[in-house]
């Protein structure tokens, strides 16, 4: 057949669409007729192009057809917020959403989101409450502190708190802590934003109390204190710890405040890894006011919670940059539901997703992924597989340096190199995320859930069979 005929034979968009069989509830009559059309431009365009000797080999049926325009229609309107599967090993990982919520809290969340909730009504006056008094509750309870406020993310609250306090004043920080934190959150940045004269004190490894005194003048708002929670400094070093800044803070009458940035609720040590300041232990040491994220350690969603001081949080509930930052219902709903998990430490163990990942034994690491294997080996695949150990990492700004030792699947493949195969399994419905090292495709299996194991399994024999 000549071009012209190939041209000619192709049916009309309404013909299509009489026969093809896109019988999906789930896309429109238009949307099905946009696809139809983009589809026969597709081979009109391959007819075309092809060369003549090339033409026979083509063929459209409605067959054909159907499976371009399901393909043009799943493509055109998928979501673009996409599940993925962590391979990484990095708990973590701010790039694929960070902290997991619990699924025990799915009901408490979803009901608060589909439904009229007394999110700023107080039921017992029946009349207008504030949506800040719902998480308050639960953190009173579980930390003795004397008032709460919870915002966006705690980028949101260190520019609250540096905004309310040292607006066109001063704020004290010192050179070891001035750090940025995933590329877009610098503490000067944040500064300068805030409208806050940032005063920088001591040296990068050395800052002493004397140096934060002498800085002090009448312009002096705020003394800070950054947690750098995603660099060390190691060897000669030297910094403020939290009660001497607190008693200069008392001397001189101005309040201090700690970007605790993870905010963990557990000692670490418990789970092997090396001691991070806690949550608890930062509001013991009687600082005014601790902010620290919702979805790092805590394990929550984003949010960036602001403890300390009534008459300090009073004043942050009147700066209208608050209602900027306000925080919305369902994050209230998941954080609150996420902190009553912590009443129980055994059930926020096993039921917080960030948690159990961090507390794994390598005993429990050792039998997951074995059975992830099995069920790999079984599908009598054309890869090659192995179990080795390996390390995954906290990530997400928190604890630098500290790896843990885990198990990962070691994949290969002689059909493809290491960065292909990264890009198919990648790719694939899946979107199975590894990593390479040393030229390496690899699994860890501490950031693979449970329920994942028979996806993965399956998404590697439509792909390898
Ligand atoms: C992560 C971090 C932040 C930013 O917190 P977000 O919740 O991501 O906005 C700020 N300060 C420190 C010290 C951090 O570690």
């Amino acid at each position: 057949m000549e071009k012209r005929d190939l041209l000619r034979n192709l049916p009309a968009v309404e013909e299509v669409l009489k026969q093809v069989n896109i019988k999906d509830d789930s896309y429109t009559k238009s949307m099905k007729t946009e696809a139809v059309r983009e589809s026969l431009d597709y081979f009109r365009n391959m007819i075309l192009d092809s060369s003549d000797g090339n033409l026979e080999k083509i063929k459209i049926d409605n067959d054909e057809i159907t499976i371009k325009v399901r393909e043009i229609l799943e493509k055109k309107y998928s979501l673009s917020l996409e599940k993925v599967i962590n391979g990484t090993g990095t708990i973590l990982h701010t790039n694929l959403g960070r902290s997991l919520l619990s699924e025990s809290i799915k009901d408490e969340v979803w009901k608060i989101a589909s439904g009229y909730s007394n999110l700023e009504y107080d039921l017992e006056k029946g009349k207008r409450g504030s949506r800040y008094i719902h998480v308050t509750k639960m953190i009173k309870l579980l930390f003795n502190v004397e008032d709460v406020l919870v915002v966006n993310n705690n980028a949101a609250a260190v520019l609250l708190v540096l905004s309310t306090f040292a607006k066109n004043k001063e704020a004290i920080v010192s050179r070891g802590e001035l750090v940025e934190v995933g590329g877009a959150f610098r503490i000067p940045s944040v500064m300068s934003m805030s409208g806050a004269k940032l005063v920088e004190v001591g040296s990068t490894n050395k800052t002493r109390i004397e140096d934060y005194e002498e800085a002090i003048t009448e312009e002096t708002k705020l003394l800070m204190k950054v947690h750098t929670s995603n660099y060390k400094l190691i060897g000669f070093t030297e910094n403020v710890p939290n009660n001497e800044l607190n008693v200069l803070g008392k001397k001189y009458n101005i309040p201090v405040v700690e970007d605790l940035g993870s905010g963990v609720y557990f000692d670490l040590e418990k789970f092997g890894l090396k001691h991070e300041p806690t949550i608890a232990e930062s509001i013991k040491s009687g600082i005014d006011i601790i902010t620290f994220s919702g979805d790092k350690l805590l394990g929550g969603p984003q949010a960036g919670i602001i403890v300390g001081k009534k008459e300090y949080i009073d004043e942050m509930k009147k700066n209208q940059l608050l209602r900027a930052l306000r925080v919305d219902k369902i994050t209230l709903a998941a954080l609150e539901a996420t902190l009553k998990l912590y009443f129980d430490e055994e059930k926020a163990k096993d039921n917080i997703p960030t948690i159990r990942m961090l507390s794994y034994s390598i005993e429990e690491l050792e039998t997951r992924i074995k059975i992830l294997l099995n069920k790999i080996s079984n599908k009598n695949l054309d890869i090659e597989i192995s179990i080795e150990n390996e390390f995954s990492t906290i990530g997400g700004g928190s604890m630098p340096g500290e790896v843990i030792p885990s198990k990962v699947l070691v994949i290969s493949t002689n059909k493809l190199s290491v960065s292909k195969l990264e890009e198919k399994l990648r790719l694939s419905k899946s979107h199975i995320i590894g990593r390479i090292k040393e030229d390496r495709y690899m699994l860890d299996i501490r950031t693979i859930q449970d329920d994942e194991f028979d996806i993965i399994a399956n998404e590697l024999e439509s792909l390898f069979k």
